[in-house]
């Protein structure tokens, strides 16, 4: 039995105020036998959904990072200052990260390696453009994110790392959800390409999740997947009442 991820990212939505309601909404629920959930709030609530979600099962998790600790980078969010927040995720690259604000394989490896030092669970976002889908070098664009992401890692280090396989084309109003049989084949090479990171001898099994227009009339076919385990949510996981629906509807 596999354990499966499930959780939503809010993107720059909610204020304080209406975080904490959600926060609270999502505190008391209990999720199904091996199913493990986080929620991604804005850093302007980091702090208090970390606190009124601490004694739940529901792990908390930043949206982004900057890889110093410390330093003259106005406007940025350093790994120490999540983790003092009472986070212990943060989401690495995500493609709305790449497409709007320049990240790179490169700052996205930074990213990680600074996120682990510290603590933190990263989960790494990979994705193919529409022209990389429609030209068919999705899978290429996949293995060098990912081997970049995760380039000078430990054992210890890959047993923390959680990936999201997010195309760009399926993210969001504008995208379409990806067939779950293109997932599948997508995931059972990106399995092998993780094998390949990890080392010939390695047991780590890094869980690989699917994002872009999950909802409730697909989680089940992507988490169904032998080589898919769980999913990233945006707009259909922002209810709290709907992002317990959808996790409910997986056991
Ligand atoms: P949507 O589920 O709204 O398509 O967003 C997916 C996503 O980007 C999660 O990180």
């Amino acid at each position: 039995q596999k354990t499966v991820w499930i959780g939503t990212n809010w993107k720059m939505n909610k204020g304080p105020a209406e975080a904490v309601a959600a926060a609270r909404a999502l505190a008391a629920f209990r999720p199904p036998e091996g199913v493990r959930t986080f929620v991604n709030p804005p850093f302007t609530s980091l702090k208090d959904v970390s606190a009124v979600l601490q004694d739940s099962p529901m792990i908390v998790g930043a949206q982004n990072m900057f890889w110093e600790d410390s330093g003259a980078w106005t406007g940025e969010i350093s790994a120490p200052m999540i983790a003092e927040c009472g986070a212990s995720m943060v989401v690495i690259g995500h493609s709305e990260r790449r497409q709007h604000f320049g990240e790179t394989d490169w700052t996205v490896n930074l990213k990680v390696r600074a996120a682990l030092k510290h603590g933190l669970r990263p989960l790494v976002c990979i994705g193919d453009t529409l022209d990389e889908f429609e030209f068919g070098v999705s899978q290429e664009t996949l293995a060098r994110q990912a081997k970049i992401a995760l380039h000078e890692l430990s054992q210890e280090d890959f047993a923390r790392v959680l990936i999201a396989y997010e195309p760009v084309w399926a993210i969001g109003a504008a995208g379409r959800p990806a067939e779950a049989p293109f997932v599948s084949q997508i995931h059972t090479k990106l399995r092998a390409v993780m094998q390949d990171i990890t080392g010939p001898d390695s047991t780590v099994r890094i869980p690989l999740l699917y994002g872009g227009s999950v909802s409730q009339t697909n989680i089940r076919d992507y988490v169904a997947l032998p080589d898919v385990d769980g999913v990233l949510i945006g707009r259909a996981g922002w209810e709290p009442a709907d992002f317990m629906k959808l996790i409910d509807s997986v056991s």
